[in-house]
């Protein structure tokens, strides 16, 4: 055990804290290190179809037509950044986050939210802070190819992403 464990409440056993962002609201921070590739935790919310949703404020999108509602715990604070220290990994209707590099304690969780949003409008806003902030949000199309390219090769674009530009593309 090292000297930073003995500080760690029991509110922080699976490694990860809700509190204050800097830049965005709540966010979830880490209270250890985190490997490249380890498991980070899994959406634990109600899988809903587009229609029963109202607000799509904490829902992310695991399939066609099928999308994870909020949980009430810490998927629902997850924020976006342009330069993220976590992927998305999907096998609907099951969604969970991989540490897309060593993440140390105290980081926040962030993933890229154009992964998992194959069309527009995404208007969104964004000010992460990243060097490489995009500045708006936008779809996974949108991102430059080798952008993209990094993402499917770490497994972080989900199918019915993928496979929406072969439905684009047939048209
Ligand atoms: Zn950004």
């Amino acid at each position: 055990m090292n000297q930073g464990d003995a500080n760690v409440d029991h509110a922080s056993e699976n490694g990860l804290v809700v509190r204050e962002s800097a830049t965005a609201g709540r966010g979830v921070f880490t209270t250890r290190r985190f490997e490249r590739d380890e498991f980070v935790f899994a959406f634990a919310g109600p899988l809903v179809d587009e229609h029963s949703i109202n607000d799509f404020t904490h829902t992310i999108q695991v399939d066609h037509n099928l999308f994870v509602g909020p949980s009430g715990g810490l998927d629902d604070f997850v924020n976006h950044c342009c330069e993220p220290n976590c992927v998305l990994r999907s096998d609907p209707p099951r969604l969970w986050l991989v540490a897309d590099r060593t993440i140390e304690p105290g980081e926040e969780i962030t993933i890229d939210y154009a992964t998992c949003i194959p069309v527009g409008p995404t208007l969104q806003y964004c000010c992460c802070g990243s060097p490489r902030c995009r500045h708006r949000i936008g779809t996974f199309w949108e991102l430059d190819s080798e952008t993209r390219k990094r993402y499917e090769q770490r497994g972080a674009v989900p199918k019915y992403v993928l496979e929406w530009s072969e439905v684009t593309a047939r048209r």
